[in-house]
């Protein structure tokens, strides 16, 4: 469902960000991005929601071609897609409820059908008690799991998600994780970049690995990393 031919992206000329990536995420697959700081994780997410254009090469998401897609598509696809930002980017002046409504409302979804939608997520992420609040008057791992329960909410055809157990300790992480694999078992595609080797470990999913730009590994759950 997702296919990538030769996709290169460079921000500036004679450094490559992403070198001829070749690659094909089937629906329902689950699949960690990995690699050292620099490797390009960031930038194959960017180019998959559509944040950056690669430089050559196509990208097909559900059959689309969203290299050739005209600007005013790419906010219908995007609208199906969910996203954890590294740094979250809530709402700071909305509140919990407010945030997770957000993605509901773009789509113009009815108002009592967006209340039951996100009673319903921030439940299943435990902060259902706190809807009330403002993001910056909760932990990080709070703000952590209101930015999931926003990706959460639409019941995304794909889940996207930067670093998203990087800053939160190890039990908050696994919580997080345990959010993705119900996203996933839902029908939900989960790519998901990490630098946690140990999360990798203790929920194995294919890995795929870039170093450079380049993809250097590609394998499935339960094959041995190099040097492990
Ligand atoms: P990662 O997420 O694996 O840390 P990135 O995708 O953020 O890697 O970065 C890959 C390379 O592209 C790095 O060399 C980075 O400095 C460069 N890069 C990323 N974003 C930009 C940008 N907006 N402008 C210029 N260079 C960028
Ligand atoms: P990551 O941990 O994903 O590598 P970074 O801290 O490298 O994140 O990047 C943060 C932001 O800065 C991103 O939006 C990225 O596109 C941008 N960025 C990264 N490297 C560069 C660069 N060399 N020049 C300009 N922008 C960059």
């Amino acid at each position: 469902m997702i296919q990538l031919h030769n996709v290169c992206k460079s921000y500036q000329k004679d450094s490559a960000a992403l070198e001829e990536i070749n690659l094909k995420i089937p629906k329902g697959d689950f699949v960690y991005i990995t690699g050292a700081s620099g490797a390009g994780k960031s930038t194959l997410l960017k180019l998959l929601y559509c944040a950056e254009k690669p430089s050559r090469g196509q990208i097909l998401i559900d059959g689309q071609n969203v290299t050739r897609m005209g600007l005013g598509r790419i906010p219908r696809l995007r609208r199906r897609l969910g996203i954890v930002f590294q740094d979250f980017k809530l709402l700071n002046r909305r509140t919990v409820f407010e945030n997770v409504a957000f993605p509901l409302e773009v789509q113009g979804r009815k108002r009592y059908e967006v209340s039951k939608k996100v009673f319903h997520t921030l439940k299943m992420v435990g902060l259902e008690h706190k809807l009330q609040r403002h993001p910056l008057e909760l932990s990080g791992g709070e703000q952590q799991r209101v930015a999931v329960a926003r990706a959460l909410v639409i019941d995304p055809v794909v889940l996207i998600a930067d670093e998203p157990t990087g800053n939160l300790d190890p039990e908050v992480a696994l919580e997080i994780m345990e959010l993705f694999k119900g996203a996933n078992a839902r029908g939900s595609t989960v790519l998901l970049a990490t630098h946690d080797r140990e999360m990798i470990r203790r929920i194995p999913r294919r890995v795929i690995t870039l170093d450079q730009g380049r993809l250097v590994d590609d394998r499935a759950p339960y094959d041995t990393v190099p040097g492990e």
